[in-house]
């Protein structure tokens, strides 16, 4: 690896190392002709010859001399100024090297999506180009031809001349590397038109009462009077007011002026005013000892993880707030995670309503330009804080100083693709790495914080209470094992307790973690479900659409006649999800306002967030959903909340599934009785005495610590360990399984004790799209060296290349195993 301090010191490289945004896990080395050498620097994009074709890299580092005597050229820089400074350039380096991933594929992660489709080249002629065109210097026809179209445009992009003379590019470089010209690359404005709506407001030192208009001419004394009340205006139809004459009668003596106003549809975009009632609440004493900590290390400045363990509606926002208050009034930056922006806007609007256009938030409804302005906002330093889900980890803030995770216990802030991050992990290196205060906050931590909390690697800041006191809801359980068939959807119990909340005008939640109608189709002759004949799961059936599908890779078919096995006719639908559900809360209670949200009615972060306002303003009584439904937002008039069932979250094949179930049901319930009234949350379930049941009904995170680090101390589990999880697989079962037994042995001579192995064994989801899965869990106390070690063993079976079509994906503390 480059060295980052010779990279900063050297100011016109002769050679730059380069990484690609691919799979390709070493830099190369490159020469910089003279022609760039001024512009190469660590942290800008170029264009260089890899293979037989040209890409663009990534420059990470620079050198005086080449490690290999045989160096190609770069073609081009194509940034002016650096994309990452040399913090986030370390940062992303740690990245790659902790998780195994090639640093390219890190940076790309960390750039802003589609930045190469922003980027345009653009040639321009130099001065020395203009002496050379003026005096007698030697140009061939081409390029003098070339040269004089330039000279008279000043500039052009590259693939236009491209397009008018076929040699443009070659030319183009050839006169670069002789100074005569300069190709550069440059940013393209995103192409998005901001919608614009005139506004109609007082001129200037216009007094509604005292201007001079004619006695008779009360209608524009009216439309004066209701701009004036209006803060920022009103559009035209407003201030009409069904006169348009008197309002154009006003434009024209100057009273009245047009302005026009960016509007957007963003939710999150800045509102406009600061909301008064959005002011910082006086601390609780244990608030306060938190945000004591925090500020300490704000202005010190020191590294400080802290673990903020409240229960839900203890004030840990509040807590966040102030502690980033502090850091913006010494010139500092902030930095907040949350699990899934569009899931929790109640919580981003806070900070909106309390920082105002100091805060950029970054979500997934920003199309491409527009989280590019975001990003190119953000790096000038023009938000002072950051709002985003798991990639905003790399935001581009120049003066960072506090960093906040909500809710760190989230498994969305791992990344279940390459480069398989977990942004708490990132976000904490971050705030080593600049030596800045982090706080984790949450209701049921991950194991993993509290471990180190408990250990003294992380200071642990508890607010156990509700703040004024509030009582936290009630829970009760529900025994299905008791109960006919059709109650185990909506059992006796549940079903009172929704009567009762709707007679009292009050919102009830019923959470079910399935989509769909069915979630089998069963042949009753032979007993075979319909399955994907991609994956190893069987089909759901959506009513709707009136197909089964597969919620693994999408397949989709009609539910057919006869049973594909066996041709009987006797086909049944099993398991319910929640179309089923919903259907029954209406036909239940047919007077109720009931809608659903899953990812089928919530395809689009849009289509949440207008369930989630409907819910808000009352026009909801009864939603029905998913996990969706079980975030962070806060609607004080729910004071129910149904699990429909527990079951499958207890049950899911994984060493978490505890302490997963613990914090989902801990966090769905929570959703009730904010405000003043308590709330009741009710889970049905067929193991009414399961230990997490109990703890969830206790409200008991100590129980729940207790039992689950017993187990995984015992099994030498995280996180009294670290793990890597290997995913070998391939199209064909015996490759798969061969090229399994194969790792296990190639862990084996890496030192890997079989202990500390669990696996190969085929993968709880075996099939997906069409490739056979096996795993390998490797577990050992000291991280570097576990992963050093499955890192040399996966390179060699790749290395050995195994039948085509076999992978291997190392998963670094992996957050899941199904
Ligand atoms: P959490 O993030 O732990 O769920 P919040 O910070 O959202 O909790 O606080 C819950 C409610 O209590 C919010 O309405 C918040 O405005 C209010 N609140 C928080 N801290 C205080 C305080 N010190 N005094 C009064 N109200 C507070
Ligand atoms: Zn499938």
């Amino acid at each position: 690896m480059p060295s980052f301090g010779m990279a900063m010191t050297s100011s016109s490289p002769a050679y730059v190392d380069v990484v690609f945004p691919t799979a390709l896990e070493t830099p190369l080395t490159y020469h910089v002709p003279d022609a760039w050498r001024g512009l190469a620097a660590p942290g800008k994009r170029a264009l260089v010859p890899l293979g037989k074709g040209q890409t663009t890299g990534y420059l990470v580092g620079t050198r005086e001399r080449p490690p290999i005597s045989q160096t190609k050229d770069i073609h081009e820089v194509l940034d002016a100024e650096p994309l990452l400074d040399a913090h986030l350039l370390e940062l992303t380096r740690w990245v790659a090297e902790y998780y195994l991933c090639p640093w390219g594929e890190v940076i790309r992660t960390a750039l802003p999506p589609g930045i190469d489709s922003l980027t345009r080249q653009v040639v321009r002629i130099t001065s020395a180009g203009r002496v050379a065109m003026d005096g007698e210097g030697f140009l061939r026809p081409g390029e003098r031809e070339l040269m004089a179209f330039l000279r008279v445009r000043e500039e052009a992009p590259l693939p236009g001349l491209s397009r008018r003379w076929p040699h443009a590019r070659a030319m183009a470089h050839g006169l670069a590397r002789r100074g005569l010209l300069e190709v550069v690359g440059e940013v393209r404005p995103p192409r998005i038109r901001p919608l614009t709506i005139p506004l109609y407001a007082l001129a200037p030192g216009v007094n509604a009462e005292t201007a001079p208009l004619s006695p008779r001419a009360t209608k524009q004394r009216a439309i004066l009077r209701a701009l004036a009340s209006a803060k920022g205006g009103l559009p035209r139809a407003e201030a009409a007011a069904g006169s348009p004459a008197a309002l154009a009668a006003l434009v024209r003596q100057g009273l009245v002026r047009l302005t026009e106003v960016e509007v957007t549809r963003d939710p999150f975009a800045y509102p406009g005013g600061l909301d008064p009632s959005e002011v910082a609440r006086e601390l609780t004493p244990l608030q306060s000892e938190a945000v004591a900590l925090v500020q300490a290390a704000i202005s010190e400045p020191q590294f400080l993880p802290v673990l903020l363990h409240g229960v839900t509606g203890s004030g840990k926002t509040e807590v966040y707030l102030q502690a980033i208050e502090i850091a913006l009034a010494q010139g500092r930056q902030a930095l907040v995670l949350v699990p899934e922006i569009t899931l929790t806007p109640l919580a981003v609007r806070r900070f909106l309503a309390r920082f105002g256009s100091r805060v950029a938030v970054l979500h997934s409804g920003l199309r491409g330009g527009e989280r590019y302005d975001a990003w190119r906002r953000i790096r000038r330093g023009e938000a002072d804080i950051v709002v985003g889900a798991r990639s905003a980890v790399f935001a581009p803030l120049p003066r960072l100083g506090i960093v906040v995770v909500d809710e760190e216990h989230d498994p969305s802030y791992k990344q279940d693709e390459t480069p398989r991050y977990h942004g708490r992990d990132v976000a904490i290196m971050r705030a080593k790495l600049l030596q800045a205060p982090v706080i984790l906050g949450s209701a049921t931590p991950s194991l993993e914080s509290f471990e180190r909390a408990r250990a003294g690697r992380y200071r642990l800041a508890e607010l156990p209470q509700r703040i004024e006191s509030r009582p936290l809801p009630r829970v009760r359980v529900v025994d299905l094992r008791r109960l006919r068939g059709e109650d185990r959807l909506l059992s006796p119990p549940l079903c009172a307790a929704v009567r009762e909340c709707l007679e009292r005008g009050e919102q009830a939640l019923l959470f079910l973690n399935r989509r769909g109608f069915s979630t089998v189709l069963l042949c009753e002759e032979c007993g075979a479900a319909a399955g994907c004949p991609h994956c190893s799961v069987s089909l759901t059936y959506h009513s709707g659409r009136g197909r089964l599908c597969c919620h693994t890779c999408d397949f989709e078919r009609r539910p057919p006649e006869r049973c594909p096995q066996c041709q009987g006719s006797r086909l049944r639908y099993l398991g319910f999800g929640t179309q089923q559900l919903e259907a029954a809360v209406r036909e239940r209670f047919p007077q109720a306002r009931v809608a659903r949200m899953d990812r089928d009615t919530a395809r689009t972060w849009r289509a949440a967030a207008r369930i989630l306002e409907d819910l808000e303003r009352g026009a909801i009584d009864v939603l029905v959903g998913t996990q969706m439904i079980g975030k962070g937002h806060d609607v004080p008039n729910v004071t129910l909340v149904g699990v429909v069932s527990a079951d499958m979250a207890l049950h899911l094949p994984d060493f978490r599934a505890g302490e997963r179930a613990f914090a989902l049901l801990t966090q769905v319930a929570g959703r009730a009785g904010r405000g003043d009234r308590p709330g009741l949350a009710l889970i049905q379930t067929y193991n009414p005495d399961h230990y997490i049941l109990r703890a969830v009904q206790a409200q008991d995170y100590a129980a729940l610590w207790e039992a689950e680090s017993q187990l995984r101390r015992e099994q030498g589990l995280p996180p009294f360990t670290r793990a890597v999880l290997a995913v070998v697989s391939s199209p064909e079962a015996t490759a798969a399984e061969r090229a399994a037994m194969e790792l296990a042995t190639l862990l084996h001579g890496q030192g890997i004790r079989s202990d500390d192995v669990s696996g190969p064994a085929p993968a709880p989801l075996y099939k997906v799209r069409g490739r056979h899965r096996w795993h390998l869990l490797i577990c050992g106390r000291d991280g570097r060296t576990l992963h050093a070690k499955v890192h040399e063993a996966a390179t060699h079976l790749r290395a050995l290349r195994p039948a085509r079509g076999v992978r291997v994906d190392l998963d670094v503390d992996p957050a899941s195993l199904c």
